[in-house]
């Protein structure tokens, strides 16, 4: 992954993430190309746990591009709310769209106290390099912190404004791009997705066509 790397997919269709992770592979060296370049919306999200969504998607991205593919699947697991909404974070509300989704949130945790309103961040990071790819690369990254009253802040994007990391004052949304990929559950899960990459030898086999 020295110089200009290969070239891989990302299997995103959320500016959000796609933001998050574009920093977090920039120091790898890879080229890392949109799905929406080849024309690919995002594929459905069938699976019944973060891994096999986020597996889903790499697996489309990658048989839709011929390249290697990168995918992650993340939400909010709220204590209070038996895990959800989970991997079903992005489409939590009826109406959709991060706003709503965080208003949806909030009403179900009215009267719960701080003390219960525990909560995190978990991102599935998955890199394969075919879309038959027997042994793909699957990384954990998980962001511990409780859920606000209210919103504040306007980074990031999705339930940061509500979101608290342990240890802090401010939502996640006040924390800068810089801050939040370092200590998030994505930077957690790239984080190690790239040191499987160099440990592995370097970089990702060249995408079967
Ligand atoms: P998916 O991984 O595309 O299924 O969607 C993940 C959803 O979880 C996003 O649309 C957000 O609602 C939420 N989510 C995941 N990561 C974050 C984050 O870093 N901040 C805020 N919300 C997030």
């Amino acid at each position: 992954m020295n110089g200009v790397g290969p070239r891989v997919v990302l299997a995103t269709g959320n500016p959000g993430k796609a933001r998050e992770i574009g920093a977090l592979l920039a120091p790898a060296g890879l080229e890392v190309l949109s799905q929406a370049a080849f024309g690919l919306v995002s594929a459905d999200e069938t699976g019944a746990t973060f891994i096999e969504n986020a597996l889903l998607k790499a697996r489309h991205a990658a048989a839709g591009s011929g390249l290697p593919a990168i995918a992650d699947d993340s939400g909010l697991v709220v204590d209070a709310l038996g895990g959800a909404p989970g991997i079903h974070s992005a489409r939590y509300s009826a109406e959709g769209g991060d706003a709503a989704n965080v208003r949806k949130l909030l009403a179900e945790l009215e009267g719960v106290s701080e003390a219960l309103r525990g909560a995190r961040f978990v991102c599935v990071a998955v890199l394969l390099r075919h879309p038959a790819d027997p042994l793909p690369i699957v990384c954990e990254g998980r962001w511990e912190g409780t859920i606000a009253g209210a919103p504040r802040g306007s980074g990031g994007f999705g339930y940061d404004p509500v979101f608290i990391p342990r240890g802090e004052k401010r939502s996640a949304a006040e924390l800068g791009p810089g801050e939040k990929n370092r200590v998030s559950h994505r930077g957690r899960a790239f984080d190690a997705l790239l040191e499987r990459l160099r440990y592995a030898g370097g970089s990702p086999p060249a995408g079967r066509a």
